[in-house]
């Protein structure tokens, strides 16, 4: 385990969306090649159906998952399939399902080390990048999805706490066109990024992005019910 994978785990109550939720309303959810279902789906609207079924039958309020999880979704979109560059198909981040509008925290103190308005299909659409420190060491977390009023007014260098909310999530029509979802992403070097880092890999540049993007969940622990 990294130093930093050991400050994520050694953390108590992160929670990066409405904390009313308890985790036991939370549940797995595939979004990767295997699921066939996903076939059919042909739009943000019809994600969202599907999802917000999934989670009625579950008698769940979340939907997540997605690290390293191996997509097609990304097929429809030129930002995933540059010409002359490999496809871009596997996911870094952990994705968390549930409507426009919910608030979305801080998992741990820090402050604003950069936002932006990412648009196009497929994008982040508005997205906020904390940094934080823990023990000497520094690390990022990134937000993605998010509503327009979430980067208004915000500023470079505000400090947010543990558990404050910092922004709340949009809908596909500002959130590069998904049903509404947190992009979540923990990301130790964000080299020249700013308001913006990759959240989707080729299987070529996996290796050296798991290194600098361990697992969300080492940090939430949502599994650990
Ligand atoms: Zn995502």
């Amino acid at each position: 385990m990294t130093p930093l994978e050991t400050i994520l785990k050694a953390q108590k109550n992160s929670k990066v969306i409405d904390a009313s939720i308890p985790y036991q309303l939370y549940q797995p959810l595939d979004l990767s090649i295997s699921n066939t279902d996903l076939l059919v789906l042909k739009n943000a609207d019809e994600y969202e159906e599907y999802i917000n079924t999934y989670l009625k039958q579950k008698n769940a309020k979340v939907a997540f998952g997605g690290y390293k999880e191996f997509r097609n979704l990304y097929k429809r979109s030129s930002i995933f399939n540059e010409l002359d560059l490999e496809e871009r198909n596997i996911h870094i981040g952990m994705d968390l399902w549930i409507k426009e509008g919910t608030p979305v925290l801080a998992p741990l103190d820090g402050t604003v080390h950069s936002f932006d308005y990412n648009v196009g299909l497929g994008n982040y659409g508005p997205t906020i990048i904390l940094k934080h420190e823990i023990d000497d060491i520094n690390f990022h977390t990134l937000y993605g999805h998010l509503s327009i009023e979430s980067i208004e007014t915000l500023k470079i260098g505000t400090e947010f706490k543990s558990g404050e909310p910092i922004g709340t999530l949009g809908d596909a029509s500002v959130n590069g066109d998904y049903a509404p979802h947190l992009h979540f992403q923990i990301i130790e070097d964000m080299g020249d990024y700013f308001g913006d880092y990759p959240g989707v890999s080729s299987q070529n540049d996996l290796d050296s992005y798991l290194q600098n993007c361990p697992d969300p969940n080492l940090l939430l622990k949502i599994n650990e019910l």
